[in-house]
């Protein structure tokens, strides 16, 4: 395994990766190329490796055998937004960011994600919509060139998510990091994503390219058969 080698085009490129949990086979000669820029969707039942494959490439796993490439800065978001909760929001943000001014540039992603006016609260204070506002800033502030989304919209209640999926939506258009948003909405992949992959078995089971242009409505005829075809 090697981060910042030749990668060619793409911002993460997988071969043959296996991992193996007490000689259960989780990942099965897994391949996956994510492009600069580009929106992914990881799709699959839970317990089939989603966030096994999404730690690998953040490089938290040391037990994965195969090909595993990664360019430039990743970023993380998880499902619960980890928070550090005697540090307030804004250290939070720019806790061990390497930056100039990192109080300036976590302010700056705060206001990204609307959130300036929880700057100076402390995490156990803030909703769940907020909490993962915050760890959004968290994951932008590091500028990534690849970010991993573990589920990351998953708690939240219904109307959040879609304000949240909004705001990503935003962001990514600005920013551009190559994007691998684990998740087991189909709509929510459907909505975001360039690409929808579904694990399975341990491989890339399935892939859709959708070709729409954003914002999408989930009941365009389009989606709905790509819907049959998960
Ligand atoms: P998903 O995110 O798709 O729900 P995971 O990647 O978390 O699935 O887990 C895939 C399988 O690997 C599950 O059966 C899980 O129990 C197992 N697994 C994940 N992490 C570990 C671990 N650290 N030790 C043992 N088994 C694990
Ligand atoms: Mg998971």
């Amino acid at each position: 395994m090697s981060a910042d080698a030749a990668v060619g085009p793409a911002v993460a490129r997988v071969r043959g990766l296996v991992r193996d949990f007490d000689g259960r086979r989780v990942l099965d000669g897994l391949d996956l190329d994510i492009a600069p820029g580009e929106f992914v969707a990881l799709l699959g039942r839970s317990g089939s490796g989603k966030s096994t494959l999404l730690r690998a490439l953040a490089g938290l796993d040391r037990g994965v055998q195969g090909e595993l490439i990664t360019k430039g800065t990743i970023a993380v978001a998880f499902q619960e937004p980890r928070l550090v909760p005697w540090k307030r929001v804004l250290a939070n943000v720019f806790l061990g960011l390497r930056h100039p001014d990192p109080k300036a540039a976590a302010r700056a992603a705060l206001a990204e994600v609307g959130l300036t006016e929880r700057a100076d609260a402390w995490p156990l204070t803030l909703s769940g919509g907020e909490a993962q506002r915050a760890s959004l800033a968290r994951a932008l502030v590091r500028e990534p060139d690849l970010l991993l989304l573990d589920e990351p919209f998953s708690a939240l209640d219904a109307l959040t998510r879609i304000t949240i999926h909004r705001l990503v939506i935003d962001l990514w258009q600005r920013r551009r990091p190559g994007v691998l948003l684990v998740t087991h909405d189909v709509d929510e992949a459907l909505r975001l994503a360039d690409r929808v992959l579904v694990l399975g078995e341990g491989r890339i089971a399935h892939e859709s390219r959708i070709d729409l242009p954003r914002p999408r409505r989930n009941d365009h005829p389009h989606l709905l058969a790509l819907r049959d075809t998960l």
